[in-house]
């Protein structure tokens, strides 16, 4: 479970940039097995709000809590652990293109000191799951994007989080890889009872893959629930903003 309360992330000023505010007093509650959607304009705050879950960016002010821990209180040491505890996926994937599909996958097993044997178990039954059974020892520069997200998939999944956030996870792909992803996504926070935030700047993949949506408009969050409710919410900006007006 993620909980936010009362969390705002100011950019201090730079010599030539004024101060931002990017998130301002966001509150947001996601629970396991649930798909929640965030969605917003460009510099609403997204990728901000992502960063912010698993403390990569810390708060200005409020409070992250994640699977009953408050990450804002812990210290170094104690928040690598809770890291280890949050799968992180994003749009240009970030694989090692020197590395096979499989060490890519084990990458992170290797670095929290997993034995090679259990390492390359877990890795495989993971690329299995996500259909890539047969391309253990491809390079990422050989498949398709498409396959190339379901490799970061595999990799994030690798520590057995509880917490899975996509940043723009399918913007970079074709329509069929972009479902066939979002179904996958779907299907691994049922079976895996995940807490899964899918971050979006379009409204269709919040409709194909989550059953709650977070609205966030320049750093605050305008509309928030279950995706049917917040689209049917007479005047939601949701439904004004991003939902064409029946024809
Ligand atoms: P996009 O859809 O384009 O990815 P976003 O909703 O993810 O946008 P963020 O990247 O969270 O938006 O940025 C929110 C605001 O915070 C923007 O105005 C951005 O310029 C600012 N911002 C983000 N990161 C930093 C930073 N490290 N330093 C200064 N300002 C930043
Ligand atoms: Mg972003």
């Amino acid at each position: 479970m993620i909980t936010l309360q009362h969390v705002s992330k100011t950019f201090p000023a730079r010599r030539r940039s004024p101060a931002v505010t990017a998130l301002d007093d966001v509150g947001l509650r996601v629970e396991r097995g649930q798909v929640m959607g965030v969605v917003g304009p460009s510099g609403s705050g997204k990728s901000t709000l992502a960063r912010i879950v698993n403390l990569l960016e810390r708060p200005s002010a409020g409070t992250v809590t994640v699977d009953g821990v408050e990450l804002t209180t812990l210290g170094a040491a104690e928040l690598d652990r809770a890291r280890r505890g949050i799968g992180m996926i994003f749009q240009q994937f970030n694989l090692l293109d020197s590395r096979t599909v499989l060490a890519n996958v084990e990458l992170p097993l290797e670095l929290a000191g997993v034995g090679r044997r259990e390492r390359r178990t877990r890795a495989a039954e993971l690329l299995e799951r996500v259909g890539l059974g047969d391309k253990l020892d491809a390079h990422p520069a050989q498949l398709s994007g498409g396959q190339r997200q379901r490799v970061g998939i595999a990799r994030a999944l690798a520590p057995r989080p509880k917490v899975l956030l996509c940043d723009e996870a399918t913007s970079a792909l074709d329509p069929v890889s972009t479902a066939s992803v979002l179904a996958l996504l779907r299907t691994l926070t049922e079976e895996l009872d995940l807490t899964t935030l899918l971050i979006t700047h379009e409204m269709d993949v919040v409709k194909r893959a989550c059953d709650h949506v977070t609205l966030l408009e320049s750093g605050r969050v305008v509309d928030s629930g279950a995706l049917g409710d917040v689209v049917r919410r007479p005047g939601s900006p949701l439904a004004t903003r991003l939902l064409p007006p029946p024809a």
